[in-house]
């Protein structure tokens, strides 16, 4: 665990000294007033290079001379499943944040939840449960995530105003949409909360570059909510040459217009070579299953193509929102 500053009275109550010392990547208290940043990291155990990420983004801090506004929290998502370097052990835990479920899971002692997703979200909760979002400075979480294609980085969110306002500092293309059609995911909670949310798809899980566009875009953000400086922090510049370069070829804004959706048994596999953001032509066989040919319905550009077991979506179509 890195803590920078003494995590706020809030957070370091009696009640959370259940919570792991494992979970907590780091957390920076701000000595003014500003808001409060949530990162999410790893909540998906086969993507650990988020979780690199944001504590490299937390090393940068330690080294500012002026400490931070408001505040920095860094959390890690699904601990269990990151030891073993799988999406999840017994069910996806970015598809069980409903109100519902989670009531449950607040409600039931940790040894009585039967499965490792729930007890790990319960840890969650009793720290994110005590964040307070009725004060005027915005309370931010972004949920950091990586894909199993190569290709380009992305922005999950909503096309609320607020958060394409936001999300446009960052230089990473924003998909509208996909926060409606998954459901149960902690961003689209956390919306709901009155939070600013959304996702970040860093890049390929396994590629080099994928931590240090995660890396860059959290510092984008730190300094488009005014949590940090410019002139406090020199990288700043650099991570925004590097983005704006990363993605110049790739539209601002896109909507989610085609999603597959794998069945259990479909046997769904997508054909060699396919990466975030390649255009594709309607007619073009994209995948097969059990059925045969998975043929595009459409032109535009995909997103998130499956290569791995574990997962239900084994690609989206995104084209180009206009205004
Ligand atoms: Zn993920």
């Amino acid at each position: 665990m890195r803590t920078i500053h003494l995590m706020n009275e809030a957070l370091a109550k009696d009640s959370k000294s259940d919570v792991s010392e494992e979970r907590i990547i780091g957390s920076i208290e701000g000595l003014q007033p500003g808001p409060t940043v949530i990162v999410l990291g790893g909540v998906h155990g086969n993507e650990p290079a988020g979780v690199r990420a944001i504590s490299s983004v937390l090393d940068t801090l330690k080294d500012v001379e002026s400490p931070i506004r408001g505040q920095l929290l860094a959390l890690r998502g699904n601990i269990k499943a990151l030891e073993q370097n799988v999406r999840y052990i017994d069910e996806d835990m970015n598809r069980i944040w409903f109100p519902s479920i989670l009531q449950d899971i607040r409600n039931t002692p940790e040894s009585q939840l039967q499965s490792s997703e729930r007890r790990e979200v319960k840890q969650l909760l009793s720290v994110l449960d005590d964040i307070n979002n009725q004060s005027e400075s915005p309370v931010i979480l972004a949920d950091i995530h990586t894909f199993s294609a190569e290709g380009w980085m992305f922005t999950i969110t909503s096309s609320d105003p607020r958060q394409r306002k936001l999300l446009s500092n960052l230089h990473v293309p924003m998909v509208f949409g996909i926060e409606k059609t998954l459901r149960g995911t902690a961003l689209g909670y956390y919306q709901k909360q009155g939070f600013i949310s959304f996702g970040l798809e860093g890049g390929q899980h396994t590629n080099d570059m994928t931590a240090y566009n995660t890396t860059a875009s959290l510092m984008l953000l730190l300094q488009a909510v005014g949590c940090i400086e410019e002139q406090y922090v020199d990288e700043l510049k650099e991570y925004e040459k590097h983005l704006q370069s990363h993605t110049k070829y790739l539209p601002t804004e896109t909507k989610l217009i085609y999603q597959h959706i794998i069945e259990p048994g479909d046997e769904f596999r997508m054909r060699p070579g396919y990466k975030n953001f390649q255009h594709i032509k309607k007619g073009e066989w994209l995948a097969s299953d059990k059925d045969g040919k998975i043929i595009a319905d459409c032109d535009g550009y995909i997103l998130m193509p499956l290569y791995q077991d574990q997962g239900d979506d084994g690609f989206f179509i995104i084209i180009e929102h206009e205004g």
